[in-house]
């Protein structure tokens, strides 16, 4: 299991996942948790930043979708402009929505990527369903409890990762 709790890469801002990152790895289906990957809990919109990031992935012709374990409102209100492919309560280790997302952009799995930023949740579905799976640093501190105890669990791996690897990329 625990090889199965190991990201393929592991980066402390989510734009270090460039068009030209995806392209040299033969992705072209690009899947993002919303919560702390994107845009901190708080923020119900995403921010130019993100907007023009996301817009930089369509302009390489990637295509992009979202799959988060909150709720529909929160998840919808995200992607109200962008409408883009999104699935909430996706229940993530779970691979439901990975593959509702892979026959959605008619890719095989070997093209597609998944990024968050929760080892429990995140890079457990990617594993376990079998697409590449892409770490990030949480973009904010803040986090609820029964989060801040999953990232306990999450600690050693992550120091293993660091040895293994050398260090987070920038
Ligand atoms: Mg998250």
């Amino acid at each position: 299991m625990l090889r199965k709790l190991i990201p393929d890469c592991y980066v402390k801002t989510v734009t270090y996942y460039s068009a030209d990152f995806f392209r040299s790895r033969g992705i072209r289906g690009v899947l993002f948790d919303i919560d702390n990957t994107l845009e901190p809990y708080a923020n119900p919109t995403p921010s130019e930043k993100t907007r023009q990031y996301l817009q930089s992935l369509t302009d390489a012709g990637i295509q992009y979708g979202f799959v988060s374990n909150n709720h529909q409102k929160r998840v919808e209100l995200f992607n109200e402009q962008l409408t883009a492919f999104a699935c909430w309560k996706s229940g993530k280790p779970s691979g439901k929505a990975l593959e509702k997302a892979r026959i959605h952009f008619g890719l095989p799995k070997k093209n597609m990527a998944l990024i968050g930023d929760q080892l429990l949740t995140d890079v457990w579905a990617a594993k376990r369903y079998g697409i590449l799976a892409l770490l990030v640093v949480p973009c904010c501190k803040k986090e609820a409890f029964y989060i801040k105890l999953k990232r306990i669990i999450e600690k050693p791996i992550l120091l293993y990762y660091k040895v293994k690897y050398g260090g987070i990329a920038e």
